[in-house]
């Protein structure tokens, strides 16, 4: 519980941090491309050279300004709009968007759990979340390999949720990404989570992958694990709180029309 405190903290210092600057930068950025615009129109047919110079500034500007809006977007923390989700619906609806993310070298495999509980999150947010751990999966596996997106129903009783966790003892949906790439030794576990940490070359990562991944799993009140082994893979488990509504209450009724102890 203590280690999920501190991690918070850090994580809103510096997302207030990058915020600030972020803004400030993106401003910036908002001039340079503006005038950047401006110096091209007035470029004429003849200035092939000329142009291909703008064009190069404005290219790295415009990477720039997409960087400047992941900051910001992580540090705004953005407000959840939560709706009732089913997992094995959502997975299956992303398969394009994961195939062409992942490239021919990797095959994707799901396993979704028949009779898988609900769970309430937003979807967009959800869905950023298990693109972000394919592309980690991606990058972890430069000669091909697997990637699974597994389902599961998960319980936590009390001797596993507060004490490991630092979660409510209860009913989870579990989503399972895992990978058959490099894996990650355990200095590199330890800090995973943590905005701007990362192991890539510099204009690969940010670093702030899986810091939204946590940022997003602890609003929705649920729990992310990494399970890694250098040289066999990593998995990351997310456990999101099982949705309890009106298809419990209707559970319930079923139940009692069991005919029981007859
Ligand atoms: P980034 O991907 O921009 O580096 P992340 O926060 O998503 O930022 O990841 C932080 C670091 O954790 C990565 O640089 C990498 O070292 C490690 N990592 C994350 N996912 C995996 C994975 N599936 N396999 C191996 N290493 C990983």
């Amino acid at each position: 519980v203590e280690e999920v405190l501190r991690q918070s903290q850090k994580m809103e210092a510096v997302g207030q941090l990058t915020g600030g600057i972020a803004h400030d930068f993106n401003n910036m950025l908002a001039v340079i491309v503006g005038s950047l615009d401006l110096l091209n129109r007035r470029l004429g047919a003849d200035d092939a050279r000329a142009r291909r110079y703008v064009d190069a500034a404005l290219e790295g500007a415009s990477r720039a300004t997409s960087l400047t809006q992941r900051l910001l977007a992580f540090s705004r923390q953005q407000p959840l709009n939560p709706e009732v989700l089913d997992i094995n619906t959502l997975v299956p609806g992303m398969s394009e968007l994961l195939a062409h993310s992942l490239g021919t070298d990797i095959r994707l495999e799901t396993v979704l759990a028949a009779g898988l509980w609900r769970t309430h999150a937003d979807r967009n947010q959800l869905e950023n979340v298990v693109l972000n751990l394919a592309v980690n999966a991606r990058d972890a596996m430069p000669e091909g390999g697997r990637l699974t997106i597994e389902s599961q129903n998960a319980f936590f009783d009390d001797r596993y949720s507060a004490a490991n966790f630092g979660v409510p003892a209860g009913q989870y949906v579990l989503i399972a990404v895992s990978d058959t790439g490099s894996g990650m030794p355990a200095d590199v576990i330890a800090k995973a989570f943590d905005p701007f940490f990362t192991t890539k070359e510099v204009g690969r990562g940010t670093g702030l992958g899986l810091s939204q991944v946590y940022g997003f799993v602890k609003q929705s009140g649920g729990h992310v694990k990494i399970y890694s082994e250098p040289g066999v893979g990593t998995t990351v488990k997310i456990y999101l709180p099982r949705f309890i509504g009106e298809d419990v209450a209707a559970e319930g009724i079923t139940a009692r029309l069991l005919p029981m102890g007859e």
